[in-house]
């Protein structure tokens, strides 16, 4: 079943409020195994309404509207679909009562507008609103499946969730659902890691393997439709165990978790204690371990030596790394590991992590932008620093810094 989802209303259109019901309801038909195919938005306007919906007659199978079922004059989108198809609309004497009980209970007096909250589609199955008042509609005429939801979030969600869902199953006689496996990476961008898996994100449709992303951290996610969780397993082994085998190294969980949130679980279980000491990242490391609960268990504390002069005063890192014709610099392999084997000392932690590097949008000390230094030290052993060259904008070089040396952290 392909299906399309029609946003209504203008203040979508202005851009006063997104479209967060598109997305809720693209998740959730994905997870029925329904194929979403297009996502329109259109405003108040019954004319610019029928003809969406005719369009998406022609491409979709399932019409799920989600706005326009209020009790006022630009509520219109039960009236566009009655017009649409020919027919009346008729009362729904359960919702009626409710409406009338309600006003009555509040003192308040009944608009007669509000009876329009009441009114289905002839012929139409009314959809229970357990938040608000407006009574969904689901029918089907000529093979074509209208599922008609209220605006407010707090109204479309339970409808969709309870009454709207168990429409749709029965609707599909449909057994089949969406099963997905999200594999986190950390340690290689987006574009490395989609081209070692180039042929199979290009030659594999079930499952589907496709990479995103977001925040600093890649994820694939690799999903397929099954009847159940033990068959969607069976149906996605394969492609996992590739993947697994043609990345595992960067490949540090496969649920949808942080890096951060690794790293803590990580140190706990060990019964280990970091602490950071931060150039370019200027606390976003610590900011990262700390919104972890139960990070003050492995997390010392970290130094943000931003200056030349904090790094030699609170870190301890020679004035001839950091000055002078022939030194190595702030951003240097040298300064690195100075950097944490100077707060691994101040801490006493048994690892301490370093991160020095040109975030821009300027080179620094004739060094390009995006170049950066993470350093690992750990008590009785030898100090490892990364050499990086990261892509983005400032605050993207900043962030993918931060994960990365967190990344070192978890290795
Ligand atoms: P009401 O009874 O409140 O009039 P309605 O079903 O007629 O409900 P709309 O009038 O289209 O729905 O929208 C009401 C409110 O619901 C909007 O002002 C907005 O806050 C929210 N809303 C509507 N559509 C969406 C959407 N697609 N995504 C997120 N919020 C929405
Ligand atoms: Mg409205």
């Amino acid at each position: 079943m392909r299906a399309e989802i029609i946003a209504v209303g203008t203040e979508l259109l202005l851009g006063q409020i997104v479209n967060t019901n598109a997305q809720y309801l693209s998740k959730g038909l994905a997870e029925l195994g329904i194929d979403v195919y297009y996502q329109t938005v259109v405003g108040d306007n019954k004319d610019r309404l029928i003809e969406v919906i005719r369009l998406a007659r022609s491409r979709a199978d399932l019409l799920v509207f989600t706005g326009g079922l209020g009790p006022t004059m630009d509520d219109l989108t039960r009236d566009a679909l009655a017009e649409y198809l020919g027919r009346d609309v008729e009362l729904h004497e359960p919702t009626m009562n409710k409406i009338e009980s309600l006003f009555a209970g509040r003192g308040m007096t009944f608009v007669e507008s509000n009876r329009r909250q009441a009114l289905l589609v002839e012929g139409a199955t009314p959809l229970r609103n357990d938040t608000g008042l407006a009574v969904g509609n689901a029918l089907s005429v000529d093979g074509t499946h209208y599922l008609l939801l209220p605006g407010p979030p707090r109204e479309m969600k339970p409808m969709f969730d309870n009454d709207g869902t168990a429409w749709l199953k029965q609707l599909t006689g449909e057994t089949l659902s969406l099963h997905s496996v999200m594999l986190k990476f950390a340690g290689i961008g987006e574009s490395l890691l989609e081209e070692t898996l180039i042929d199979l994100i290009r030659e594999q449709n079930d499952p589907t393997i496709a990479t995103y992303a977001k925040e600093g951290e890649v994820t694939v996610r690799v999903s397929t439709k099954a009847r159940d969780s033990a068959e969607a397993q069976r149906k996605l082994e394969a492609a996992l165990t590739e993947i697994r085998r043609r990345t595992e190294s960067y490949l540090y969980a496969e649920e949808d978790v942080s890096i951060e949130s690794k790293v803590v679980q990580l140190l706990t279980e060990q019964r280990r204690t970091v602490s950071l000491a931060e150039s370019c990242t200027g606390g976003m490391v610590s900011q990262l371990i700390t919104m972890i609960p139960g990070s003050a268990d492995v997390f010392q504390g970290g130094v943000v030596s931003y200056s030349n002069l904090m790094k030699h005063r609170q870190l301890g890192v020679p004035n001839e790394l950091l000055d002078g014709p022939d030194a190595p610099g702030a951003v240097s392999e040298e300064t690195a590991a100075a950097m944490a084997e100077g707060v691994l000392k101040a801490a006493d932690s048994d690892f301490a992590l370093s991160v020095t590097g040109v975030a821009g949008p300027a080179a620094s000390e004739g060094k390009p932008v995006g170049l950066v230094f993470v350093g690992l030290a750990q008590k009785g052993q030898p100090t490892r620093v990364d050499k990086l060259q990261l892509s983005g904008d400032r605050e993207g070089i900043r962030l993918r810094a931060a994960k990365r040396s967190l990344y070192t952290l978890w290795q």
